[in-house]
């Protein structure tokens, strides 16, 4: 299926960095390999996000799926939502 949004432009504006948890992809493969970068939508499609560059962030597979379709306004709101449900998890 064909993709919509600007994928490449969001690799390179977040350098290859998860925007949540700031794991740094670009270092060796191992870790890029490991992380399987996805694009994420900071304010979901199901709340109405759109497939712009502004609401696209990269996120490592561990930030995707805590973040899942949490609805979120902007990359700082997501970052929280994520560092306090990977801290919940930690217990
Ligand atoms: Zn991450």
């Amino acid at each position: 299926m064909h993709e919509e949004y600007p994928y490449q432009e969001v690799y390179e504006r977040f350098r290859f960095k998860c925007a949540y948890c700031d794991l740094d992809c670009s270092l060796d493969f191992e870790t890029w390999f490991r992380a399987n970068l996805a694009i994420d939508h900071i304010k979901p499609r199901k709340h109405g996000g759109e497939n712009t560059t502004e609401n696209l962030a990269l996120a490592c597979h561990s930030c995707n799926l805590y973040k899942g379709s949490i609805d979120c306004n902007s990359i700082e709101e997501a970052r929280e939502i994520v560092r306090r449900k990977k801290a919940e998890w930690a217990h």
